[in-house]
């Protein structure tokens, strides 16, 4: 069986608006940081909620200061937090920026090919091949989404450079 060219669909092809840029501003991880002043502090047994990052006892309570260890129980980690005193609570989120590649100049689609399974002689999309791991995360494999077969598919992507360099020629 041939290998199946996939075309690069020249209508698709298009100035990336943030071509050479090697980072980006992301949204990082909610903090959630609180505040409890009462006369018990927080309870032994919730130490895998939380982190404690300051006790003060002073006169008739303790004063304590720290962070959520996972920010998605804020609303049961609040209520509990009321049956022990008086309480602040902060919602921090910082932004992060991401180093990466710079981005490509041009942008594009490829051609919605079809590929042959050499098992089960399906047409498949090429997109609809899917791509998995090995356990060991050191390579990749494609199966058939019909029989299940492990790399069944032989396509070959255009590259940009070419269809580039070509029109660039003509
Ligand atoms: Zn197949």
């Amino acid at each position: 069986m041939a290998t199946t060219f996939i075309k690069i669909d020249r209508e698709s092809i298009r100035n990336n608006p943030n071509a050479g840029r090697a980072s980006t501003i992301v949204a990082g991880p909610v903090e959630v940081s609180f505040e409890l002043k009462g006369p018990v502090g927080i309870p032994p047994d919730w130490k895998d909620m939380v982190i404690v990052t300051e006790e003060n006892w002073s006169d008739t309570q303790y004063l304590v200061k720290g962070i959520l260890k996972n920010p998605d129980h804020q609303e049961t980690f609040i209520k509990a937090l009321a049956t022990v005193g008086e309480y602040k609570i902060d919602n921090n989120r910082d932004i992060v920026e991401i180093k990466h590649m710079p981005e490509p100049t041009l942008l594009y689609n490829y051609q919605n090919t079809t590929v042959e399974c050499s098992s089960c002689h399906s047409h498949i999309i090429w997109k609809a091949i899917q791509e998995e791991e090995t356990p060991d995360g050191e390579s990749l494999y494609e199966t058939c989404p019909v029989c299940g077969e492990f790399d069944t598919f032989d396509y070959e992507l255009e590259k940009i450079e070419d269809v580039t360099k070509r029109e660039n020629n003509s």
